[in-house]
Order: structure tokens, then sequence, then C-alpha cells
């Protein structure tokens, strides 16, 4: 038996997916690559199965499986590939695993997050979006499960190395006041307001210090992603949404930082490469080189903070709304914002519709209570549903 730790790579042909490969490459004494997975990036999945040799493989379909399974044969390497959801979740719960990165985009990663959950793995999440879905059946499955939980979205991982080992018990208990959670405000964070209507997929995506997948990239330029993150680190810390004031911070080099009662207040500070909470969680409670450059503070010379503006994020303000109602308020602004931002990529919306599309349609419906997974996947769906009829009315 080898000591290698097996890991699964969910999401493996994206921004995070890659970093995290970058990172367990430089550490082949510790690390083996158990299974990828990859939805429509299939050549480059191809050449990461090549460069990693994963015992499987997943795909969305049997028949790209087919064709992925053919071209890996013809170059002489038995990776097995699987395909769709039930694939994910086998490859996240195998009995060889020890650790998942969850790192599929939005909802589509829920099942196969929780699945590694519920098989007691060390999950390292990055899909903040599944959490926000079912944050209080996924942190059940969590103690229940004894699953290791670690937050590779750089803030939450900010958060998590500042605060003490022994915080699970709430926050209070620990003497911590508040968190504060860092967002370097986004492409538009000067544009006039009144340019916004005008703004271009291709703008928004050019975040001005992370480089990242294109949904996170337009949730970053409305702050929707601040406002998701908010809801992920209530979970996460066993916080309340009060507790957690949003500072905008355009340099990007303090990840985030917890505010204790005595006035202590304590940071952690990088260069913004997912690669550094990519490492810290896989490695936790060790320390490995990830590959980030030492973060040169003469360079850096000043940091700046600086309250939101809600008026110029509102999408913060209807995540903090939907925190603060619970229930099915965060998996209905998820899916709504996931439909949003799709149809902002595809110019069918301009970007201030985000906004409006997300607040009318959350307005409308009911808030339930969310006890089964069934009733969040209902949710989304109706979500999902009522974002379309509003696009079938108001889009182009
Ligand atoms: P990318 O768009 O770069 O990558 C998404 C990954 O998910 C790709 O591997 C993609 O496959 C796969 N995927 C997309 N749709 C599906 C689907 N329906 N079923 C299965 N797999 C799917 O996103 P990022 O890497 O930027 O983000 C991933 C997650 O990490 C998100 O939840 C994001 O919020 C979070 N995150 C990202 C950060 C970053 O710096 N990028 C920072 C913090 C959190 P393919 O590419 O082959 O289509
Ligand atoms: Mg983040």
């Amino acid at each position: 038996m080898s000591n290698l730790q097996q890991i699964t790579v969910l999401g493996a042909t994206g921004s995070v997916g890659l970093s995290t490969l970058d990172v367990i490459a430089r550490h082949p004494e510790r690390y083996q690559v158990f299974a990828l997975t990859g939805f429509s990036r299939l050549t480059e999945l191809l050449a990461l199965c090549v460069r990693h040799k994963p015992q499987f493989a997943v795909v969305p379909t049997t028949e790209i499986a087919r064709t992925l399974q053919a071209d890996l044969q013809a170059i002489g390497l038995d990776t097995r590939v699987l395909a769709g959801e039930g694939g994910l979740c086998e490859v996240s719960a195998h009995p060889q695993v020890d650790t998942v990165l969850a790192a599929i985009v939005g909802a589509a990663g829920l099942r196969p997050t929780l699945a590694a959950v519920e098989a007691g793995k060390k999950v390292l999440l990055a899909n903040k979006e599944a959490l926000v879905m079912s944050g209080a059946l996924f942190m059940q499955a969590v103690r229940h499960s004894g699953s290791v939980l670690l937050p590779i979205d750089s803030e939450h991982n900010a958060i998590f190395q500042c605060l003490p080992g022994h915080y699970a018990n709430g926050l209070a208990g620990v003497g911590v006041r508040r968190i504060l959670l860092t967002a370097s405000g986004g492409p538009f964070r000067e544009t006039p307001l009144s340019d916004l209507a005008g703004v271009s997929p291709e703008q928004a995506c050019a975040h001005p210090n992370w480089s990242m997948g294109r949904k996170i990239s337009v949730d970053s330029a409305s702050m929707m992603n601040k406002g998701l993150e908010l809801i992920e680190a209530c979970w996460l810390f066993d916080a309340r949404p009060e507790q957690i004031e949003v500072v905008i911070h355009p340099q990007s080099v303090i990840h985030s930082m917890v505010d204790y009662v005595d006035g202590s207040v304590l940071a952690q500070l990088g260069n913004p490469d997912m690669r550094t909470p990519i490492a810290h969680a896989l490695a936790w409670p060790e320390r490995i080189d990830s590959g980030v450059a030492p973060l040169d503070l003469f360079t850096v010379a000043r940091l700046d903070f600086h309250a939101p503006d809600e008026l110029r994020f509102p999408c913060l303000r209807l995540a903090r709304q939907a925190a603060e109602t619970g229930d099915s308020a965060p998996a209905m602004l998820n899916a709504v914002n996931e439909v949003a931002v799709a149809a902002f990529l595809d110019r069918r919306i301009r970007y201030p519709e985000i906004a409006s599309m997300i607040d009318e349609v959350l307005n409308r419906e009911p808030v339930v209570s969310m006890d089964e997974l069934d009733v969040v996947f209902a949710v989304d769906a109706k979500a999902r549903t009522l974002a379309e009829q509003w696009l079938g009315r108001n889009g182009r």
C-alpha cells in the first residue's frame, strides 16, 4: 500500500481545478490524482489524463465517455471513463479516495460534493453554490459523516486561518466580534453608474486581480460573489449575517479578517493566487510550497478599504436579505443568479438587469423550509423556470 493521498478533482478543467493540479504536481511524494472530471473542455481533459494518469475520468454523457475511452486506449492509458452525475458521485465517494476537491461551478456540483461529504472524505470546497443552495442539509451531512470540510474560497480560507482551532461551537465562544469579508469591488468599482447599462460580458470578466471562470467573474463584478460568500461564511463558521461585514479592499492582498472582542484584528495576506488557499487546505494542518511568489509588501505599498455602495451593488443587498430570510431564499437567489449571469453572458440581458431579475423573481415567491434534498432541487428548478419566464418577458 502506498502512502500517497488519492485525490479526486471535480471540475479539473476549470480555473480552480487547474490551479489544484499545479499544486498537486509539485508534491508527487504526497499526492496522486485518482479521478479528473470535465464537462465541455474535453481536449483539455484528455491532456490532463495524459499528464496525471488518473484511474478514472468523468464526462457528461456516455457517448462522450466512449470517445474519450477510445482516445485514451489509443495512447496506451488505462484510465476508465465514467459518465454523468452517477459517475461524478462514484469518483467522489470511491473507497480509495482520501480527498475531494469540489470545483464544479454552480448547482451542478451539489450532488457530487454531497456524495463526498456523505462518504466521510476530506472535502476542499470551492463550489460555494452547493453550500448556498443547501447549507443546513450540507452541514448536517458533514457532522453526521465526520467529513473534514475545508474552505478554499480565498476569503473563507483566510477566515479559517485567522480563527482558533476550536471555533466549532460558535464565534462568541472564542471571542470573535465579527468577520470582515474583503472584496476587491471588481472591474466596475469606479465606473460611472450611468455607464453600467452598457458594459459588456468581456468587461465584466476582466477582473482586476484574479483570473477565474466566467460565471464567478461576473458574480465578482456584481458583488453577488460576495453575497454568496456571506451566506457561505454563515454556514462554514456558524455565524449570523449581521456578524459579517463586507469591506472593499481593491488590492486583494488581505483575503479577509477576524475581529476579536479584545480589539485584535487578525488578517491573512498573500498574493491573489488560488494556489495559496488550495495548498493550505490540501496539506492542512501542515504547510507546503504552492508555487506562489512571496508577497512583496514594498511593491504593494498601500492597502485601501471602503464601505460597499449598495446602489452600485444591489446584488449584495439582495444576497444579504436572502441570508437573513433563510430557508429557501438563498437557493432561489443562487438559481435565479445562475440564469441571469448566463443570459448576460449570452447578451440577452444588460448588466443591471441581473439584479432586477433576481429582485423581481425572488420577491414573488414564498419561502419554504429546506429539510430534504428533493425540496432543494424542486426550489432550484422552480426558480430557474420563473427566471426563464422573466427572460421571456424582458430578455432580448
Ligand atoms: P470554471 O468555469 O473555470 O470551471 C468550472 C468547472 O466545472 C470546469 O471543470 C467545468 O468543465 C465544470 N462544469 C461546468 N458545468 C458543469 C456541469 N454541468 N457538470 C459538471 N461539471 C461542470 O470555474 P472556476 O474554476 O472559476 O470556479 C469553480 C468553482 O469554484 C465555482 O463554484 C466558483 O464559485 C468557485 N471559486 C472559484 C474561484 C476562482 O478563483 N476561479 C475562487 C473561489 C471560488 P468544462 O470546463 O470542461 O466545461
Ligand atoms: Mg472568494
